[in-house]
């Protein structure tokens, strides 16, 4: 064991790419590193990748750049580059190249192994390991920081959707469900050590077992997660349009913690665009499902994710994915320029946009959401709401932080005591991001 050590870890990318840098920080706890965040102090650097869009890939190897220079001033220093980017088909040759001061490079699928490859690094210099197939044994037991208030559990690995435009199922591999006895206890655990709101991840959460004999699926495991003591929030990421059932919805409307909160990715609102990103859905159908929660969940948020630019995007295409935004009333949405991922169908189709026509419409995008996700919030002005205290703001310690079940960010003044417990906080203003209250009753 090598005590005293320090790791610093940069973290990149969606939530399923940030549990595996805490499932590395774990590891590299378990063999005597204590994490920190000071660069010129650190014995090792861990950069967990994210490839989902060109912006972030840039990013990165920036980064990796700059810690060249840190590596040349400390030569006992060891970097590790690790997850999705260096997962990708093909891509190792070329990083190596590129960076060749990198120490240790591991692909999603290597990740558990870690503390070796380290180890490995010790005694022969360089290593690099990107393995194909995920090790099942190892996924159904992962490693969790405890003690925190929120944690992330995976309840699926994987995907088989193929989007056209995506790179996620080549580097993530195929769609596996972890069992609910797994992951309840997982749960039971991080309950134990004082976590009180949890969030499920997978890249589609409404296809959960559906490999299952006798047959169980999400809104079974939500029942079930819905059921263990103590736990105060339900949350989970991402519903597949496709695949949200009738079922799923009451079972929200139904639930004690289920948050009332759907992350429901639209991507684009013309259905000829819908069709080319091979999404399975079509606009109208999208709007019976929002419909449907809305008949059944009056209250509930929606968020959503949005594309522009992908390739044959028209401005009539565009405009669809405009007036979208009026019919359902998202309350936030994270937009994107079309970015082209090598090895997927969309990146070799024809009528690629260019980039100043894909600037303008996410600008446009953009202010059209912040109106109407104002609009969203400012109703919210002088009702109650249920808010689960996290800490204190960035900004200034004095004032606190939390969410509505509806995931809405609210700021609020009182005492630390209550970090961790449910609030009554009534709304004063409503900006784009952020609504603002003062406590009713603890
Ligand atoms: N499984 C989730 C999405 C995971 S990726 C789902 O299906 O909704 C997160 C988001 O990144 C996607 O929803 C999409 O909006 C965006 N994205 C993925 N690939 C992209 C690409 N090549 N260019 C631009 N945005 C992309
Ligand atoms: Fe990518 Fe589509 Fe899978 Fe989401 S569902 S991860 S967008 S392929």
């Amino acid at each position: 064991m090598e005590m005293g050590k320090k790791v610093v870890i940069l973290a990149y990318g969606c939530q399923m790419s940030e549990r595996d840098a805490e499932t590395l920080k774990e590891i590299t706890r378990q063999v005597g590193y204590t994490s920190s965040e000071d660069l010129e102090t650190a014995d090792l650097v861990i950069v967990n990748t994210c490839c989902v869009r060109e912006s972030a890939e840039n990013k990165i190897l920036g980064k990796i750049g700059e810690l060249k220079k840190l590596k040349e001033r400390k030569p006992k220093l060891k970097l590790a580059i690790t997850g999705c980017m260096v997962q990708q088909p093909g891509a190792l040759d070329r990083l190596q190249k590129r960076a060749p001061h990198v120490d240790i490079w591991a692909g999603t699928h290597n990740l558990h192994d870690f503390a070796a490859l380290l180890q490995r690094v010790e005694q022969s210099g360089k290593v690099a390991e990107v393995c194909q197939e995920p090790n099942r044994a190892v996924e159904s037991t992962p490693l969790a920081e405890k003690g925190k208030l929120h944690a992330n559990v995976n309840i699926m690995y994987g995907c088989d959707n193929f989007c056209s435009y995506c790179i996620v199922p080549y580097v993530r591999g195929r769609e596996r469900s972890r069992n609910p006895e797994e992951i309840i206890q997982e749960i039971e655990g991080l309950v134990a050590s004082g976590c009180r709101e949890i969030t499920l991840l997978g890249q589609n959460v409404n296809s959960y077992g559906k490999e299952f004999s006798p047959s169980y699926d999400f809104a079974d495991l939500l029942h079930s997660v819905d059921q263990i003591p103590l736990l105060l929030r339900i949350r989970y990421i991402t519903s597949h349009p496709k695949d949200l059932s009738d079922k799923l919805i009451k079972t929200v409307a139904n639930g004690e913690k289920l948050c009332e909160h759907f992350h429901f990715p639209l991507q684009s609102g013309s259905n000829f665009i819908l069709q080319r990103m091979n999404r399975k859905y079509t606009r109208e159908y999208y709007l019976s499902r929002v419909q449907k929660i809305r008949e059944l969940l009056p209250q509930a948020s929606l968020t959503t994710d949005l594309i522009v630019g992908f390739p044959g995007e028209t401005e009539e295409d565009f405009e669809q994915t405009l007036s979208m935004l009026d019919l359902v009333h998202y309350s936030q949405a994270f937009t994107f320029m079309y970015s082209k991922r090598s090895g997927t169908p969309a990146a070799v189709m024809e009528d690629q946009i260019p980039l100043d026509v894909k600037k303008r419409r996410l600008q446009s995008l953009m202010r059209v959401q912040n109106q109407a996700s104002l609009e969203w919030r400012q109703p919210m002005i002088g009702k109650v709401f249920e808010v689960l205290v996290e800490g204190p703001t960035k900004t200034n310690p004095e004032r606190l932080a939390g969410r509505t079940r509806g995931n809405e960010l609210v700021v609020f003044s009182g005492n630390q005591e209550i970090i961790g417990s449910l609030v009554e906080v009534r709304i004063t203003e409503a900006g784009s991001w952020t609504l603002v209250g003062s406590i009713e009753r603890s």
